[in-house]
């Protein structure tokens, strides 16, 4: 999933109308993972032209709530987006300078993390951060 036209394929799929608003935001989140909404604007200007914020927001919301993409939104971050969606994958964020990675599924399927106690809910996915430092920030507290 990397040209043009891939993403045109995956937006009608979806039912989705093929834009160039549409296809500008999936290219430019798909080459910034976790990609804050001013970066995607900044990727979809460089593609496009003049589109307004209000523009960029109403498609990242249609494709969020069409499953192409995935929200996260780790505390004291902005919300970030990603086209990596459907896997249960987790997050790994540095707490000095704030980069996110992913993580694979803990163990096996999602949820990967069995609850201890469901509380009666069937339960599908399980949402974990783990928190830490990235390897240029740690580096930089030993030296
Ligand atoms: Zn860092
Ligand atoms: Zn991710």
């Amino acid at each position: 999933m990397s040209t043009p036209t891939d993403f045109e394929r995956l937006l009608r799929r979806s039912a989705l109308r093929v834009t160039g608003p549409r296809v500008a935001v999936l290219a430019a989140v798909h080459d910034n993972p976790h990609a804050d909404t001013e970066t995607i604007i900044g990727a979809v200007r460089a593609r496009l032209g003049a589109v307004s914020h209000q523009a960029v927001y109403d498609v990242l919301k249609a494709l969020t709530g069409a499953g192409l993409l995935r929200r996260i939104q780790p505390r004291g971050s902005v919300a970030r987006y990603e086209t990596r969606v459907g896997d249960n994958h987790h997050h790994v964020v540095c707490r000095a300078c704030g980069a996110i990675a992913d993580v694979d599924c803990a163990v096996g399927h999602a949820p990967c993390l069995a609850a201890s106690d469901n509380g009666g809910f069937t339960i599908d996915e399980a949402e974990v951060v783990y928190w830490g430092l990235c390897s240029e920030c740690s580096s930089e507290g030993v030296s």
